[in-house]
């Protein structure tokens, strides 16, 4: 709970030290560490605390290598660990290497700048700086020569060797590298533009520029959109055999569908009507029902969802009528809670004649899982509230905040899934409230979305054949993507925005597989 009354969560891929971890964290471990000693009440620290948890979500995937730590010294518990340290000033940042022994106190930062680029650049700085120390899992990260290359095979178990041209001083070779650390089959060097003969036989004129290695005469250039880092690493953990470690080898054109249900073949790049009714379906009839009476916010809550849902459900005719049903009872009720049993009833019953009906049950198409336990209903509450906020645009609603906050309400009073509605509340409390155009809406939702989706890549309840990615992908919308002249990735918001009303409109929303 402490930690929780800092600057960072545990959710925000940053390890919080207290008297109780430290040792364990920084000494002896088999990763280095780069730690941010802060105080909660030091307005540069709080300036600087987006930047420390973009870092940490940009170099989430190097984790057995190097992770990211922070300590607040404003707390007082932790004030004897700061002391130790010498902390006297915030925010500081010092690298542990990895097997840092006990009596270590720490490298100071000695980086040239603070942003998440500089801070990526120290931190291979110093690790290539670790010779005694390297961390195991950390792969090699100097150049490859010509002779390394060629015997590769003979030493290495893998399937895929990948060559990253490029030039001295730049580090996206490095990067690719720790962003594969923890795929199977495959392995990165970069090589230098002044490794001339490599550079001749291959025919290479691009540094950076990327290629698959196969054997000393079956070598092909990758293509993609940019020649950047994210494009790279993204292509890279996609390529067919490369399996992120601990999961099963993913099938990617037929999904392994290991329920009892039969698999419905559906387009990966469409929105089903059959997911947002079975989410309508499994909220109405499932969720709610857990709660016997529904009072006070909660009450409140279920009143705005179903009043979006009225509004902006881009449903066949009868399920938009049983909806207006639903909405026009509730706002009837003006007593203080309504049992779900009368709710159940209007449900059930005032709805289902033959031009107004709520369907009954579930049939995921485009949210199926590989397995029982995957994708489902989370998937398909993502979908409808998407198809909402984009709805809301276009049918042009006069409040911005209407469907996030009723997808807020929902998710706090109902969404079965408590720490996800724990996550999704204090995201919605930094930032929900800035939203103030129905566009920003669609982007805040689409940019939340994709936090979680960083959060949850590599966790167990990821579905090995639906990894989670930052979306859309450069496949789905290329201009969506760009490169700054820095070599960063960077979303193209106007097209996400165009992409994402284009996505999501109801008219592209496809009618497959409806009872
Ligand atoms: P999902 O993430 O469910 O996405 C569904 C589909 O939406 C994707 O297949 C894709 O087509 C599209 N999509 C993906 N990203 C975006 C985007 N950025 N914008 C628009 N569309 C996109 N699970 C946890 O384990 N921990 C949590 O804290 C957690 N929090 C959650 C909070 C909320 C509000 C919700 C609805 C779910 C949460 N979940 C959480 C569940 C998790 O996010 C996924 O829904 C679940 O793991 C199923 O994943 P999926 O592969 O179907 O993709």
């Amino acid at each position: 709970l402490i930690a929780e009354a800092g600057l960072y969560k545990a959710s925000d891929q940053v390890i919080i030290l207290s008297p109780e971890n430290v040792d364990s964290v920084l000494y002896n471990s088999s990763a280095a560490r780069l730690v941010m000693f802060y105080a909660t009440w030091c307005g540069h620290c709080v300036a600087f605390s987006p930047t420390w948890k973009s870092l940490a979500r940009d170099i989430k995937e190097w984790k057995p290598a190097v992770d990211l730590a922070a300590i607040d010294c404003a707390d007082e518990s932790n004030r004897k660990v700061c002391t130790n340290f010498g902390i006297t000033g915030y925010p500081t940042l010092k690298f542990f290497p990895a097997f840092s022994s006990n009596e270590s106190m720490g490298q100071q930062f000695s980086g040239s700048s603070r942003d998440v680029r500089g801070l990526r650049h120290y931190i291979i700085d110093k690790l290539e700086k670790q010779h005694e120390a390297w961390p195991p899992a950390c792969p090699p990260l100097e150049t490859a020569s010509e002779a390394e290359i060629d015997n590769f095979f003979q030493t290495n178990n893998v399937k895929h060797l990948v060559l990253v041209f490029e030039r001295k001083n730049s580090y996206v070779g490095r990067e690719v590298t720790l962003d594969l650390l923890q795929y199977e089959n495959i392995a990165v060097r970069r090589v230098l533009d002044t490794e001339t003969s490599l550079v001749s036989r291959f025919g290479v004129t691009d540094f950076p520029s990327c290629y698959l290695y196969y054997s000393s005469r079956y070598i092909c250039r990758m293509k993609v959109l940019s020649e950047a880092r994210t494009f790279y690493s993204y292509a890279l953990q996609r390529l067919p055999g490369v399996v992120r470690t601990g999961k099963h080898q993913t099938a990617i054109t037929d999904p392994i569908n290991n329920s009892t249900e039969e698999w419905r073949p559906f387009n990966k790049t469409s929105v089903y009507m059959s997911d947002l009714e079975s989410a309508l379906h499994y909220s109405l009839r499932v969720e709610l029902s857990g709660h016997i009476t529904i009072s006070g916010d909660d009450l409140t809550a279920l009143k705005k969802y179903i009043h979006v849902l009225a509004k902006y459900f881009p449903g066949r005719p009868s399920v938009k009528s049983a909806l207006k049903i639903v909405d026009n009872w509730l706002q009837l009720q003006n007593g203080t809670e309504i049992r779900y049993s009368s709710l159940r009833d209007v449900l059930d019953n005032a709805v289902q004649t033959s031009d107004a009906v709520l369907p009954d049950g579930v049939q995921w198409v485009g949210c199926q899982g590989s397995q029982a336990q995957y994708r489902r209903y989370p998937c398909a509450v993502w979908k409808l509230f998407h198809v909402l906020t984009v709805q809301a645009k276009e049918i042009g609603s006069t409040d911005p905040q209407e469907v996030l906050q009723a997808m807020r309400g929902y998710v706090s009073s109902f969404f079965g899934c408590r720490p996800c509605a724990e996550h999704f509340e204090s995201m919605a409390l930094e930032s929900m409230d800035h939203v103030t155009s129905l566009s920003a809406a669609v982007l805040w939702l689409w940019s939340r979305h994709n936090r979680v989706n960083n959060r949850l890549a590599g966790e167990l309840s990821e579905d090995p054949d639906f990894p989670k990615i930052q979306w859309p992908s450069p496949e789905l919308c290329p201009s969506c993507h760009g490169v700054k002249r820095t070599g960063e990735h960077h979303w193209n918001q106007e097209q996400v925005l165009t992409f994402l009303r284009n996505y999501f409109s109801s008219d592209h929303i496809l009618m497959d597989y409806l009872q």
